[in-house]
């Protein structure tokens, strides 16, 4: 059986990563996580003064870029792959709220996205790999034969999102995350450079009332359909 690539999109906080990493998983796929990899640029932006509360340096960032690498270290006590900046294990920072602030903003600058896509596109040459992003199949992988666009009501992805950082440790308000959630969203999907917006040939999944395990029942069933015919 030839290995397919698999991409999922979608809106904020709608579980795509837990998801994305149980079904590589389950696969012997390799799973990317390119919400990190903007995050990780992001937090690179933040600690050198290019994108704050009130300034954006577009010119300042994008001149940096190449001073900017990310690479993936596969963790084995936790069962997935860590994002590292210039060489540092980032994981933890780039999941606080202060980074979710700023990502969207960051994420909608071309020359970013270009950096960022070629990167992604190389990983998944050999195919046999689980993405999830924003533009997974419809800019990074047009070609994939598995394309999942996954969605909840705002109010679900907000608790998840609050839970998991109440989890971590953080002390945030719930409406701080639920504005969060809505204007990265709205950012997202009204950026000029590839926009969060369903591939046509995307399956919609809306998981608001679904567990994790209705969840990944009904995505590995998707998938297997889809190899088997390869
Ligand atoms: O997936 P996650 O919520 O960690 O993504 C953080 C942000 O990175 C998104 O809100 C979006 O602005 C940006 N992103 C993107 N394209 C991707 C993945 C993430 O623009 N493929």
């Amino acid at each position: 059986m030839g290995k397919i690539t698999i991409a999922i999109d979608g809106y904020s906080s709608t579980g795509k990563s837990t998801i994305a990493k149980q079904l590589a998983k389950a696969l012997g796929y390799i799973y990317v996580d390119t919400g990190a990899m903007y995050r990780a640029v992001t937090l690179f932006a933040m600690r050198n003064g290019f994108i704050g509360d009130d300034r954006k340096d577009v010119i300042g960032l994008v001149d940096s870029l190449e001073r900017i690498e990310l690479s993936f270290t596969y963790n084995d006590t936790l069962g997935f792959s860590e994002m590292y900046l210039n060489g540092v294990n980032v994981e933890k920072e780039i999941r606080t709220l202060e980074v979710s602030r700023f990502v969207s903003p960051v994420a909608e600058i071309e020359a970013v996205r270009l950096k960022l896509v070629a990167m992604q596109q190389i990983m998944g040459e050999k195919k046999g790999i689980v993405m999830d992003g924003r533009d997974i199949g419809t800019v990074v992988f047009p070609n994939a034969e598995l394309k999942i666009f996954m969605n909840a009501s705002p109010e679900k992805r907000a608790s998840r999102r609050y839970k998991e950082l109440l989890d971590r440790g953080e002390e945030v308000a719930y409406d701080d995350v639920l504005k969060n959630v809505q204007q990265r969203d709205d950012i997202d999907s009204s950026r000029e450079f590839s926009p969060l917006r369903k591939a046509e040939d995307a399956i919609e999944f809306d998981n608001s009332d679904m567990g994790l395990e209705e969840q990944f029942e009904r995505m590995y069933n998707f998938a297997l359909r889809v190899i088997e015919k390869q």
